[in-house]
């Protein structure tokens, strides 16, 4: 798909600077032809007025360094009165000449002789009114110039086609790596959302089917079922909500909402709530949070990340662990901190951590109700607010996100 899209983008780029390259070249080319033709009509004047001084048949030898050229006068009659030193032909060819130009009414015009050449003539009146002066002016000077430009145009359009047809490849190529990398991002996330919603699909189907095929149960004897159904439920609007959420965020849809607000008061009451998901785990919350921070942002989002980080270090801390939560102001900037005494994350993983749905242990996660999107949206919300996320982790020793 993307192959063709590049070398479709790439020939409408040639065929466009080729559109321009002939419009400009035809320019050339008319404009070259008509200042030719301006030059051999004021030659043919000059010889036409040189002409009157001269004598009929000049000497032979006479000196002339003008282009290739004769000319006649003529009278009443049609008869020659003189003709130019040399001539190019013998004087009934000059005739048969003057008298087509003379037929033609024209003052000006071209004959054609025999192998493909031509002639450009003039005819001017002499003062007595009673001749005319006839002058001829071979067109193979203009010819050659107008074939060797027209050879120059042709060789550097071919030429400059091919560069534009080149950088028109490179270019295309080059703009079309980051639609292809997101196009395949896109693919991976819709592959990876269908593979995740499928799983609590299917238990909620096995686990209807069980109270279906027992339909004269009571709903207490079945609560195992009916739980099951009501467990996986929450976890598909889970997973419903967080893939919204990233859907929103990447076709650039304005999901903050900025203003000023009181983030040492935020992370206290966010670590509040968690107090009794730690107690029921026998691990202890601590915090040290710096007082009258103010932040410029989303509240309700830099909660969603506090919120984020708080529930994966109480899901992936042992009983009797610890958790810190710190608040540090550095002037321009703060600085969050969630530290753990859990199982931490093996260094292969740490780039890949916050990636959309990536699990160090898949099941571990799913089990504990993860959804595997909580750090990519959490890393989203910080990149929005200008913001980093790192992460500093030890197997068995416990993890810190910053
Ligand atoms: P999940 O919903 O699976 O927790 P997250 O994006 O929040 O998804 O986290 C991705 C993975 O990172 C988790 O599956 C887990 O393996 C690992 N992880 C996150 N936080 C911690 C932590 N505090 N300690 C150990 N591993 C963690």
């Amino acid at each position: 798909m993307f192959n063709s899209l590049k070398l479709k983008l790439t020939f409408i780029n040639v065929g466009i600077t080729g559109l321009i390259i002939l419009f400009l070249t035809s320019g050339i080319y008319i404009i070259t032809r008509h200042n030719l033709e301006i030059q051999t009509r004021q030659l043919m004047l000059m010889i036409a007025s040189d002409s009157e001084t001269e004598a009929l048949y000049p000497t032979e030898g006479e000196e002339r360094n003008r282009l290739n050229y004769f000319y006649v006068v003529i009278n009443n009659s049609g008869k020659f009165t003189k003709i130019s030193a040399r001539v190019p032909m013998p004087p009934e060819q000059i005739q048969i000449l003057a008298d087509t130009a003379l037929n033609s009414g024209k003052p000006t015009g071209r004959l054609w002789l025999q192998d493909n050449k031509s002639l450009s003539f003039l005819i001017s009146p002499e003062k007595n009114r009673t001749e005319a002066t006839i002058v001829f002016v071979s067109d193979d000077y203009e010819n050659k110039v107008l074939e060797e430009l027209l050879t120059a145009l042709i060789i550097s359009s071919l030429f400059g086609l091919t560069l534009v047809f080149l950088s028109s490849l490179y270019v295309a190529e080059k703009a079309l790596r980051p639609i292809k990398k997101s196009w395949e991002r896109q693919k991976n996330f819709v592959a990876d959302a269908s593979h995740e919603l499928r799983t609590p699909l299917s238990v909620i189907q096995t686990n209807l089917e069980v109270v279906l095929d027992n339909p004269h149960q009571s709903v207490e004897n079945q609560e195992k079922w009916l739980d099951n159904i009501k467990k996986e439920t929450e976890r598909m609007a889970d997973l419903v909500n967080d893939l919204l959420f990233l859907a929103r965020a990447d076709s650039q849809q304005k999901i903050l909402l900025f203003k000023e607000f009181d983030l040492d008061s935020l992370l206290v009451r966010t670590l509040k709530t968690f107090e009794p998901l730690a107690v029921n785990k026998n691990i202890t919350l601590k915090s040290s949070i710096y007082s009258q921070v103010k932040l410029w942002g989303d509240e309700s989002r830099i909660q969603q990340v506090v919120v984020i980080l708080l529930d994966n270090a109480i899901k992936y801390t042992p009983q009797t662990g610890e958790i810190t939560l710190e608040l540090k102001d550095a002037g321009n900037s703060v600085e969050i901190t969630v530290s753990d005494t859990g199982q931490g994350i093996d260094e292969k993983h740490l780039d890949k951590i916050f990636e959309r749905f990536y699990r160090v242990d898949d099941a571990r996660s799913k089990k504990s109700g993860g959804t595997g999107l909580g750090l990519a949206i959490a890393q989203w919300i910080i990149k929005e607010h200008h913001g980093t996320i790192k992460i500093e982790s030890l197997p068995e020793k416990g993890s810190r996100f910053i």
